[in-house]
């Protein structure tokens, strides 16, 4: 084929396009791309508040302000939006309710100072080897209580039993109907006194869940209580964040104080934008969490911006 003579292949209006202008196309056209694809893989991670349990006293509005507090928290590490709260939001965030939380609220009853701090894990300690004292000392008074108990109840079944074979004097039908009254006060008190040493029981199971929470978190000495059973295990984690199938949720189980749900909230959060944990121990991702302050470290900005592909 050969080509017209008088149409040259190549237009002269191209030939004349400098080729810096060329360049500058080109990288419009890149950067408007990277921007688009930013753009798509930067719609922020939307979320809705599940269960909120009224036994923690907060309400779900407040729960969503805490929750968004955590997520301020990350927004100032990234510029762009990382999280948004929808009504059928893809992470779903729960406040549950279980023995962890209900050991400390029994403990914030009887005005124990319960917090992250050492000097409470200490002064809870001390108060369980008080209470543990207490306890012994309960128990083999009211055993000794219910061993009297028994022996009185003995002799009466045998007085009775006499009276009824061979008739007595009426001063003695007195004497054991008397008796008998007595008899079911002394049990009643008793029964009494066995439901104080249960209250008891409970509050050495609820200092022994708290302070071990507090001691697996920390890599403190755990400590022992016969009627704890298997639920106490080194691990007492205060959320988790699941990711199964379709299903993402973060659930949170326990808080020591409102900053303290921040931080787990925050923690859980970051789970849910793929960061993994830390080494720093005073990152909000640090496998323990044992940072009391409210900032994010550098290593924790540094991996959210890692995964989020903000610079
Ligand atoms: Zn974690």
């Amino acid at each position: 084929m050969n080509p017209d003579p008088l149409y040259p292949r190549q237009n002269p209006a191209a030939r004349k396009l400098p080729w810096w202008l060329l360049l500058l196309v080109t990288l419009i056209a890149v950067f408007v791309f990277q921007q688009w694809h930013a753009g798509f893989q930067a719609r922020p991670l939307t979320y809705r508040i599940g269960t909120v349990d009224e036994r923690f006293g907060m309400s779900r509005e407040a729960f969503s302000n805490t929750v968004g507090q955590a997520v301020s928290l990350w927004q100032q590490a990234v510029p762009r939006e990382l999280f948004r709260e929808t009504p059928d939001g893809a992470l779903e965030i729960n406040l549950v309710y279980d023995y962890r939380q209900e050991s400390s609220d029994r403990l914030k009853t009887l005005s124990l100072k319960i917090d992250d701090t050492k000097g409470s894990y200490e002064n809870l300690k001390a108060h369980l080897e008080t209470l543990k004292g207490e306890a012994d000392q309960k128990g083999a008074s009211l055993a000794q209580g219910f061993a009297a108990y028994n022996a009185r109840v003995g002799a009466f079944n045998a007085q009775s039993e006499a009276a009824r074979r061979t008739p007595v004097a009426e001063s003695s039908y007195r004497r054991l109907e008397s008796e008998r009254k007595e008899l079911a006060e002394a049990k009643t008190a008793l029964m009494h006194r066995q439901e104080d040493l249960k209250e008891t029981a409970k509050t050495l199971n609820s200092l022994v869940v708290v302070i071990n929470g507090f001691a697996a978190n920390h890599n403190l000495d755990l400590v022992d209580y016969h009627q704890t059973g298997d639920r106490l295990g080194p691990e007492f984690s205060e959320g988790e964040y699941i990711q199964e199938g379709g299903r993402r949720t973060i659930t949170i189980y326990h808080f020591p104080s409102q900053d303290g749900l921040v931080r787990v909230l925050a923690h859980e959060l970051g789970h849910a934008q793929g960061l993994s944990h830390l080494e720093n121990p005073q990152a909000v991702m640090h496998r323990l969490m044992r940072t009391d302050s409210l900032d994010l470290s550098l290593e924790d900005i540094q991996a959210m911006k890692a995964k989020t592909g903000s610079r």
